[in-house]
Formats: structure tokens, sequence, C-alpha cells
């Protein structure tokens, strides 16, 4: 349902998660509104360990390809 659907950050893939999609790469979950993923980095929920949104891996990773 909820395939093709990829980071906002990093593009990567999404896997769904308990009514969460969570990217494959820097494990930000986003949350799914009445069935609509709100796929913003900003309202996404931050993997363990990480404390800003400046710190995911997909972040890490756009910021370093320029
Ligand atoms: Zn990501």
């Amino acid at each position: 349902m909820y395939s093709g659907l990829v980071c906002p950050v990093g593009k990567h893939p999404l896997s769904l998660d308990g009514g969460h999609l969570v990217c494959e790469n820097c494990g930000a979950s986003f949350p799914i509104n009445d069935g609509i993923p709100e796929l913003l980095i900003e309202d996404a929920r931050l993997p363990e360990g990480i404390n800003s949104i400046a710190d995911l891996k997909c972040m890490k990773e756009k910021n370093s390809k320029k």
C-alpha cells in the first residue's frame, strides 16, 4: 500500500512498522494519519541516539554529496 514511498531526506525506501513508516537507512519514523503518510522530516520521530535532524544518516549523506 505504501510501496514506492521514500525518505524525504535521503530517498531511501521506507518500511511499515507499527503504523509508522520507517526509513531503512536513517531510521526516521514518519506518522500515518488517516491512511495518509506524513513525510515531513520536521514531523518525523528520530531514532534512539539521534537528537537532531542534522544527525540523521540520510541528512549527513545528503550534505556530503554537494
Ligand atoms: Zn532517511
